[in-house]
């Protein structure tokens, strides 16, 4: 067990910083590996090759039941203990396996090799890897890598190394080009779309979606990008598109009514749109996130809230929760606070709320048990304990999986959380 290095409030930079609990004891996370679950979906002519063990494979198959019919995106190259005695054999085999694949699947145009703890035990260098196959396979085929490996990761993690590793490919927008902007974060398809009509509908047309549904249709970057975030944990995404030469547009994260509208009107301020277009663009939709949320208000107002750190989109969910939904926050756990993409997040959220980062897992749940929160977010491994000791849990990943972003999924994610409880209600009665 790793002892706690810090575990007393500290305050935060900046006056008004709420206090954070910095924690990094024994924590309770899956590894980026499972990003490939939803990244797989997007880009629908890439494939994910991991670089792994059996117990990778076994990750992969149950997080991914769902997929069993379908001709899979992804698989797992399997390290035989073999390969543990020479890197020689395991990169001959890799070869093999790509050319195999390839072969049996010409629609394959990005193939992302991606590491694993087994791979980086043996320090089976995929960047190598990646640039041998790429040259053999080209121009076909795009071949990139990443880590998805579980040491020091949270399993979000995985969608910004892919992304990191798309950026470097990425076209340069010629230095004269009008501004143009950039969203960047998976998106389901069709949140995707109706933030294009949104933009659309503002006048902002040099619009672009990073990662592109497809390996052939990536975005341009240079010094005339300007980008906006969809997820809280892009953190090396956003340093490699500013190496590029784009600029962040600071907004908070588009969940709920609220923050969708500030997040685009960062985009409309960047780009001067009108005060009456912008509110001609976004006042039906807005409604109906609006209205679509009373329901689900009446569940949650009052009701008290424990974040363990899992997903790192617990800052944006609470503020969602606490300034839409009345709900009131215990504690707000987070693997990861990136003070700067989090900051107009941070700043709407209650004053003196309790923050942590990191976890030492052992204190938080005393800490859970003895506040006895209404409802807790949390990990697959902590949530069936919980309902044993009579909490009421969601599932951290389930937010992910969820389209939540934008106006017309406002509704549903506010159900995310009003659903357990009405459960347990009805269970009680
Ligand atoms: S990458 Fe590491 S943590 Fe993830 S499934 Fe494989 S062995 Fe486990």
């Amino acid at each position: 067990m790793n002892a706690p290095l810090l575990a007393t409030p500290v305050p935060a930079s900046g006056c008004d910083a709420p206090p954070i609990l910095r924690e990094r004891g024994q924590r309770e996370v899956f590894c980026g590996l499972t990003g490939i679950m939803w990244l797989h979906r997007k880009i629908q002519d890439a494939f994910f090759l991991i670089v792994g063990s059996r117990t990778c494979a076994h990750l992969m198959q149950s997080a991914a039941g769902v997929m069993i019919f379908a001709e899979p995106r992804f698989a797992t190259a399997i390290i035989e203990e073999k390969d543990l005695a020479g890197l020689a054999d395991a990169n001959a085999e890799l070869d093999a396996v790509v050319e195999r694949l390839l072969a049996r699947r010409p629609e394959i145009r990005m193939l992302f090799l991606v590491g694993s703890c087994p791979s980086e035990v043996i320090k089976l260098d995929l960047s190598r890897a990646a640039l041998r196959l790429g040259q053999r396979f080209a121009p076909q085929v795009r071949v990139l890598n990443y880590s998805g490996s579980g040491i020091e990761t949270t399993f979000t993690q995985g969608e910004d190394a892919c992304l990191t590793a798309l950026v470097p490919i990425l076209p340069e927008e010629p230095a004269g080009a009008q501004a143009s902007l950039l969203v960047v974060g998976v998106l389901a398809d069709a949140v995707e779309d109706q933030f294009r009509r949104l933009f659309a509908a503002m006048g902002i047309t040099r619009l672009a979606f990073l990662p592109a549904r497809r390996a052939g249709e990536m975005p341009a970057v240079g010094a005339n990008t300007r980008y906006l975030l969809v997820q809280p944990f892009l953190g090396e995404t956003a340093r490699a598109l500013e190496n590029r030469g784009a600029t962040r547009l600071p907004a908070p994260f588009p969940l709920g009514a609220e923050g969708t509208t500030a997040w685009l009107r960062a985009a409309a301020d960047a780009f001067g749109v009108a005060d009456s277009v912008f509110e001609a663009a976004i006042a039906a939709p807005r409604e109906r996130a609006s209205k679509a949320l009373q329901h689900s208000r009446r569940a949650l107002r009052g009701r008290r809230i424990f974040f363990f750190p899992d997903s790192q989109l617990e800052i944006p969910i609470a503020r969602f929760l606490s300034r839409e939904l009345e709900m009131e926050l215990v504690e707000v756990g987070t693997p990861y606070l990136h003070k700067e993409h989090l900051a107009a997040d941070l700043a709407l959220l209650p004053a003196g709320v309790q923050l942590s980062e990191g976890q030492d897992v052992d204190r938080q749940l005393d800490r859970c048990l003895a506040a006895a929160p209404d409802i807790t977010v949390c990990g697959l491994g902590l949530a069936n304990p919980l309902e044993a000791r009579g909490l009421t849990t969601k599932w951290a990943i389930e937010l992910v999986f969820t389209p939540i972003q934008g106006f017309e999924q406002a509704g549903d994610l506010a159900e995310l959380f009003a659903r357990p409880l009405n459960r347990r209600a009805a269970l009680e009665v």
